[in-house]
C-alpha cells in the first residue's frame, strides 16, 4: 500500500494569502515544506480521501493521474475537504478518456452535493455512510469511525481503511476521539500507519481539533489501546499558521514523541 499526502494545510492553507504572520512569511520565504496545500491523502491509485479545493492543483503538482479512482471517502462537508464540483471534471465534456466508476462514500450532510453530478457522471454514485459502518469498496475493506469536530452541527468521519494486511487510519479533522469512536478503533489494533489532527499547534485546538498538547495525550491512549504499536508509524497531519510552528518548528517538538510530520507530496509506503 502507497499514500500520498496531497494536501496538510487546514482550511485556508500555508500560508494564507491574506495573512501576514510570522508563519506565513516565513513559508513565503523558504517555500518547500512550508508551503501546504488544503488536506487530502490518496491510497495507491484508485482511493481518494477528502476531494477538497486543492485537489486538482496537487495532482499536477505531484504528478498523479486520477481517471483509475473508484473510492472517495469524505471525512465531512467543511470546503476545505469537498469541493464536489471536482467531480465535474470526470464528465465527457471535459475528460472525453474513459475514467473507472466512481463510488464515493461520506456522511449523508455531504453526500447530498453528489446528486448533481450522479445525473451526468459516468458511473459516479454516491453512498451514505456513518460511524461505525464498515463495508468493502474494491480491494479495500473500510470503517468510517465517529470524528469529534465542532458541536454536533455537521457530521464527521475518520477512516480506517485496510488492503490486505495493511492498516491505515486517517484521522482529521478531530478533537479528542470519543468513547464511540474508540471502540470502533480497537478491532484494529495494531496500525500500520496512522495521520492524526494536528491543526492547532500551540493552542488548544478546542472541540474540533488538537493542539500539540491534545496530540500527546491521543498518542499515548493509542499506545495504551494497542493501536499505535512498535511498528507503527504515527504522523501529525492538517496544519494551521494559527498554530504558530514552522516546519522545522513541528519538527523539533514531535520529534522525541515518534512522530512524522506530513508536508504536501510525502509519501508512505507500507
Ligand atoms: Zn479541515
Ligand atoms: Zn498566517
Ligand atoms: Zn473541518
Amino acid at each position: 500500500m502507497k499514500l500520498t499526502v496531497l494536501g496538510s494545510a487546514a482550511a485556508e492553507a500555508i500560508p494564507n494569502p491574506y495573512c501576514s504572520c510570522d508563519i506565513c512569511q516565513n513559508a513565503r520565504r523558504k517555500g518547500g515544506h512550508e508551503v501546504r496545500g488544503r488536506a487530502a491523502a490518496l491510497i495507491n491509485d484508485d482511493l481518494l480521501i477528502d476531494l477538497g479545493p486543492d485537489i486538482v492543483s496537487a495532482a499536477n503538482r505531484f504528478d498523479l493521474y486520477l481517471g483509475h479512482l473508484s473510492t472517495v471517502l469524505v471525512t465531512h462537508r467543511h470546503e476545505d475537504h469537498w469541493l464536489p464540483n471536482n467531480l465535474a471534471w470526470r464528465e465527457p465534456g471535459f475528460c472525453p478518456t474513459p475514467v473507472a466508476p466512481l463510488t464515493v462514500y461520506g456522511p449523508g450532510d455531504a453526500l447530498r452535493d453528489v446528486e448533481p453530478y450522479t445525473d451526468r457522471a459516468t458511473a459516479l454514485s454516491a453512498h451514505v455512510v456513518t460511524g461505525g459502518d464498515r463495508w468493502t469498496s474494491g480491494r479495500y475493506e473500510i470503517t468510517a469511525v465517529p470524528a469529534s469536530h465542532g458541536h454536533g452541527k455537521i457530521e464527521a468521519l475518520l477512516y480506517v481503511v485496510v488492503e490486505g494486511p495493511r492498516r491505515v487510519l486517517y484521522a482529521t479533522d478531530t478533537s479528542t476521539l470519543s468513547e464511540a469512536a474508540w471502540e470502533v478503533l480497537r478491532p484494529w489494533a495494531p496500525l500500520d500507519l496512522i495521520l492524526l489532527d494536528a491543526t492547532s499547534g500551540l493552542r488548544s485546538g478546542g472541540s474540533a481539533h488538537h493542539g500539540f498538547e491534545k496530540y500527546v495525550e491521543t498518542r499515548a491512549q493509542l499506545v495504551q489501546e494497542g493501536l499505535l504499536g512498535d511498528q507503527t508509524s504515527l504522523v501529525a497531519h492538517h496544519f494551521s499558521h494559527n498554530g504558530g510552528l514552522t516546519h522545522e518548528d513541528l519538527i523539533a517538538k514531535y520529534e522525541p514523541y515518534g512522530v512524522t510530520i506530513a508536508y504536501d507530496g510525502c509519501v508512505f509506503s507500507l
